[in-house]
């Protein structure tokens, strides 16, 4: 299947500041856009979407907010264990 040009019109803006991937979009190799789709497949070309980041700077920026909400997990914890004592 080919890039029938829908992907213009479904295309999703990007959000400044915020990593693709963590606002929930889904990257169409073949039509070179993100999407906000729930799918799998690209609803323009069919094509499998890539949902996990395989950029490097991507990657990390995933990495570390994941790092943050751990943090703030654990230091949450540490206060509701301090209030039960
Ligand atoms: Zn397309
Ligand atoms: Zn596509």
């Amino acid at each position: 299947m080919v890039c029938r040009n829908l992907c213009e019109r479904l295309y999703s803006k990007i959000i400044f500041g915020k990593s693709h991937y963590e606002g929930g979009k889904k990257y169409c190799r073949r039509c070179e856009v993100y999407y906000c789709h729930t799918g799998v497949f690209c609803p323009c070309c069919g094509m499998a979407l890539r949902m996990s980041p395989t950029n490097k700077r991507d990657k990390e920026r995933l990495r570390q907010s994941q790092l943050r909400r751990e943090e703030e997990q654990d230091r949450i914890i540490r206060i509701i264990k301090r209030i039960k004592k």
